[in-house]
């Protein structure tokens, strides 16, 4: 890696040099430098396909986080949505609109973490296009995956009496975020969960391959926004316990000088942690460390979502769910 400050870089040097930094895949045919990648396909495997945008201003400010940290996030956010159907990420696109003020060393920083975040999956970059932007940096992301034909798990098929389950825990990206925006530095556990969020790609294979889950998504603008897509597609309603949201220590430790907090929990966003419905009752003793999973809540036949305190109080979250154009 170069850490220079030079900007010379032409738009095909710099894809000869991602181009060199990526090795040849089992999965792919034909992978960077024509006109399309070519990936066979096996009989029996569903195709996943889906793409995001990470924009400079909205998605991340580049004073907050390091180039290196900022390729991981873009390429584990778009891991986290083949995660969130139960299958495994293999080939990513990358689309970038580059600024004039950053420089090679910087983008290469940049290409660095992304292709150490796909590699950790073993995904690999298949393409991608670069260009200018005349405002910040712009990332588009597709990421494909594969799962066994009829075993993608989608926001539609909770059922009445279901269990609701998290992974994880929540609240801890949107805490570092609000105190990254108050100029504060968050605790390092928390600051890594906003950075560089993990991505459940193994614990979403093993609900998809053993058919424990019945619906499931990743949580990206908060749980209440997420798990209402899966009621909203399901027909179905949730009964939450408040108490039994599943919290880290600096999370908690937060919470008790600032209990309205837990709304950074219900509707903070960026968790990529899986929330899914299940039949079964005690699956979170079926899951094997070092994945935790904790049940919040049942589905109910009344639409709607309610969040009920241990007294039997409904709770009211004041924060709605993340909105681009809210
Ligand atoms: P085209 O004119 O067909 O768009 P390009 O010159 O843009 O071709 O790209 C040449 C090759 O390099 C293609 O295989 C493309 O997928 C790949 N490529 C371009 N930009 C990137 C990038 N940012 N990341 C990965 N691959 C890229
Ligand atoms: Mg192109």
């Amino acid at each position: 890696m170069v850490a220079n400050k030079k900007t010379g870089l032409q738009e095909f040097e710099l894809i000869r040099w991602i181009q060199r930094q990526v090795g040849s895949s089992s999965h792919l045919t034909l992978g960077i430098g024509d006109d399309c990648s070519i990936q066979p396909q096996h009989a029996g495997q569903d195709l996943l396909t889906s793409t995001d945008l990470f924009i400079e201003g909205i998605h991340f400010k580049r004073e907050w986080s390091n180039w290196y940290d900022l390729g991981r996030k873009a390429a584990a956010v778009n891991i986290s949505d083949i995660a969130a159907m139960g299958g495994t990420p293999q080939s990513l696109y990358l689309g970038i609109g580059r600024p004039k003020d950053i420089s090679d060393g910087e983008m290469e920083e940049f290409l660095s973490g992304f292709l150490a975040e796909t590699g950790k999956y073993g995904a690999v970059l298949a393409g991608g296009d670069t260009c200018g932007s005349p405002g910040g940096l712009m990332i588009s992301v597709t990421v494909q995956g594969t799962v066994t034909a009829g075993e993608a798990l989608c926001r539609q098929g909770a059922s009445y009496g279901d269990a609701i389950y998290v992974s994880g825990s929540l609240g801890d990206s949107a805490l570092a975020l609000q105190l990254l925006q108050c100029g504060q530095q968050p605790d390092s556990g928390l600051v890594e969960r906003f950075h560089t969020p993990t991505p459940q790609v193994d614990l979403g294979q093993k609900l998809s391959k053993r058919q424990l889950a019945t619906a499931m998504l990743d949580v990206s603008d908060g749980l209440l926004a997420d798990l209402g897509h899966i009621l909203t597609a399901s027909g179905v309603g949730a009964e939450l316990k408040m108490a039994d949201l599943p919290l880290s220590q600096p999370f908690q430790k937060a919470l008790q000088d600032d209990p309205g907090l837990i709304d950074l929990a219900l509707a903070g966003g960026e968790d990529y942690e899986l929330v899914f419905t299940s039949p079964l009752k005690d699956l979170a003793a079926q899951i094997d460390p070092p994945h935790t999973v904790t049940q919040i809540g049942v589905v109910s036949q009344e639409p709607g979502l309610r969040i009920h305190h241990p007294d039997g109080e409904l709770y009211r979250c004041q924060r709605g769910g993340f909105d681009h154009f809210a």
